[in-house]
């Protein structure tokens, strides 16, 4: 069994949702929409960390950075079409869309449907902290909905609707451990880094998944936490995914992104699996 908590400022319980299957149920695909794929400075003009996987019998968030609910709106995506929000590690341009996600929701929405938020130890208490950081007494009220918070941990399967996440951990100071996320599907397997520096799991997240989600936040500066795109390349035979897709691209690459010889991900692009 997970391990699974309910914050103290929620109603609980998950529930088997209502659906309104779209193409990609018909189609058995995956839809992967890049909601927003810059860096924490909003460097070229590109949204927070935020991607956007339809797997027909469910919708759900991969990161939901600042900016998140901007980006949705943008797409045409309501907050009451998510079924669940999976999140990296809590660093502001991962987590920091949560606080406005759960006031749209609530407000302007008018979510009635269960929610899941699936992150590392520390999600529930720093979701209440940023909610009350930025909406005092938001964090407290009664919803129409519920919020099940699960606190994954590191190694261990946990089971989110018809997804099983399986969380690595990686390298990169967030105050509570940092994930990369290997989610699979209906069959298919998508991998995704979150923040950080080359770490020999990345094999282990990249190992035969569909696709490959890094990030890849310079060109060739090496800094503590991030990885770029050269080291990235010098491992990329050691990566056994099918397809790579760079995101999380700060000022520095995007420089430079003639040079790139890997897929680069774009705010707004989907693609099927
Ligand atoms: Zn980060
Ligand atoms: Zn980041």
């Amino acid at each position: 069994m997970n391990p699974s908590m309910n914050g103290g400022f929620c109603k609980n319980e998950e529930s088997e949702q209502e659906k309104s299957d779209t193409a990609p149920a018909a189609t058995g695909k995956i839809s992967i929409r890049f909601l927003g794929t810059g860096d924490n400075f909003g460097s070229g003009g590109r949204l927070q960390a935020c991607i956007h996987m339809d797997t027909g019998k469910s919708r759900c968030l991969i990161d939901c950075g600042a900016s998140s609910l901007i980006a949705m709106k943008r797409e045409g995506i309501g907050s009451a079409a998510i079924d669940a929000i999976l999140i990296s590690h809590l660093h502001g341009d991962h987590f920091g869309g949560i606080p406005f996600f759960i006031l749209d929701a609530q407000l302007i929405s008018r979510r009635e449907t269960p929610l899941v938020i699936a992150g590392p130890p520390g999600l529930i208490q720093r979701v209440q902290e940023a909610m009350e950081v930025f909406y005092p007494g938001s964090s407290r009220i009664e919803r129409n909905f519920s919020i099940n918070f699960i606190e994954m941990a590191e190694g261990e399967n946990a089971r989110i609707g018809d997804m099983s996440v399986f969380p690595v951990r990686v390298i990169h100071g967030s105050g509570a451990p940092p994930y990369a996320l290997r989610i699979e599907c209906g069959g298919k397997i998508i991998a995704y880094s979150g923040d950080t520096e080359w770490t020999e799991d990345l094999r282990t997240v990249a190992e035969g998944a569909d696709l490959f989600i890094c990030e890849s936040y310079y060109f060739e500066k090496q800094i503590k936490n991030h990885l770029s795109y050269r080291t990235l390349m010098a491992h990329r035979a050691e990566l056994g995914c099918k397809r790579l897709i760079i995101t999380h691209l700060g000022e520095d690459i995007l420089g430079r992104l003639g040079q790139v010889e890997l897929e680069v991900a774009e705010d707004g692009m989907e693609l099927i699996l």
